[in-house]
């Protein structure tokens, strides 16, 4: 198998890593070796792998910036696709058609440029529409589902159709694809004309409003660790949560939680799969003693063998 994969990425000229570490490829630093990565730039490239995958009943997980997942110490077995196709067109009017492993910071930068408004609480937010999509993401009560239409899907039984946003299943930071195995290729958005200054200031002020309230983007984190939670239909904060159980800035082993924001987990530099995994557990446990609220995981984890969850 592995020698087939080998020789079709070779064919198409596509780039990839044997038994290589994943962990530098995630903005939390925290995964070991998997027996393929393998990044791919366009559609073609990216629907014509996953072909292959499918034909070879071959296990993947495709990510786009790595900004909100960890893998454990090794997964020999497993291929992670980088997907960075970044093709942007407009369809129709006020419809975007958009490559999903575009950045959250270029799509901004044709946002600014092409008065392109609605899109601004993605400021700030690492990684590429695809994963954005996958969970969700969002901010200042804003997310990316309220934009979606529809999308072009690699469904997991191998075909390759547009599917409409009923598909998606979103719920609050979480879709079918968190944790499933369809691929979107292409995600359709719908947009509201702006004025670039205006988009560029409300870009700015969030960008500042982040800044003071999070670690800095340089420290190895995957975002928020836990939804918040509802509680009798009000969502309350995950991290005040946390911060008044005093764990704000509490360190074990080389994993520590954020001084500045407590539904931060840092990998202080060499931290591996369990030192996450045992802290997100005191954590919950921690908080359902004090006043018995359980916090869900945001971060998705991948198991041994190659499983999201
Ligand atoms: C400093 C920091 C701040 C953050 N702030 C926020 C915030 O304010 N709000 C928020 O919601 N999140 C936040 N996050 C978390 C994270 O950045 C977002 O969830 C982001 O949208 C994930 O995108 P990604 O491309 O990095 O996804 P990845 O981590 O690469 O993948 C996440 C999931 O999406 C799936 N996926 C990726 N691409 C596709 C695709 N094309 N088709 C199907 N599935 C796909 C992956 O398999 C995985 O299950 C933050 C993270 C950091 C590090």
């Amino acid at each position: 198998m592995k020698k087939k994969i080998n020789s079709y990425l070779t064919d198409k000229n596509i780039r990839f890593l044997n038994n290589s570490e994943i962990g530098e490829f995630l903005t939390m630093r925290v995964g070991g070796e998997v027996g393929f990565i393998v990044f791919t730039n366009s559609n073609d490239q990216l629907t014509g792998l996953l072909k292959i995958l499918f034909d070879l009943k071959q296990k993947y997980i495709l990510i786009g910036g790595g900004s909100n997942i960890v893998f454990p110490d090794s997964c020999n077995e497993l291929i992670v696709i980088i997907n960075s196709s970044s093709e942007i067109i407009i369809e129709e009017k006020n419809i975007l058609k958009l490559n999903t492993g575009l950045k959250n910071t270029d799509f901004l930068e044709y946002c600014k440029k092409n008065n392109i408004a609605g899109f601004e609480f993605l400021a700030g937010i690492p990684g590429t529409l695809g994963g954005a999509t996958a969970v969700n993401a969002g901010a200042f009560g804003r997310s990316i589902s309220d934009k979606i239409i529809g999308g072009d899907i690699f469904t997991e039984d191998g075909i390759f159709e547009y599917r409409n946003k009923e598909f998606f299943r979103f719920v609050y930071r979480n879709s079918r694809f968190k944790y499933g195995k369809d691929v979107i290729i292409n995600i359709y958005l719908k947009f509201e004309e702006g004025e670039s200054n205006s988009i560029k200031d409300r870009i700015n002020e969030i960008v500042k409003l982040r800044t003071d309230k999070h670690p800095p983007y340089s420290s190895f984190t995957a975002g928020c660790f836990f939804k918040n939670p509802e509680v009798d239909g009000k969502k309350i904060s995950a991290g005040k949560l946390i911060e008044e159980c005093n764990l704000k800035g509490y360190e074990k082993d080389e994993v520590m939680i954020s001084d500045k924001h407590s539904n931060f987990l840092v990998n202080k530099g060499a931290a591996v799969f369990s030192d996450i995994e045992e802290l997100g557990i005191k954590i919950q446990k921690t908080v359902k003693e004090k006043n018995g609220i359980s916090l869900e995981r945001e971060v998705i984890f991948v198991s041994p063998d190659g499983d999201k969850f």
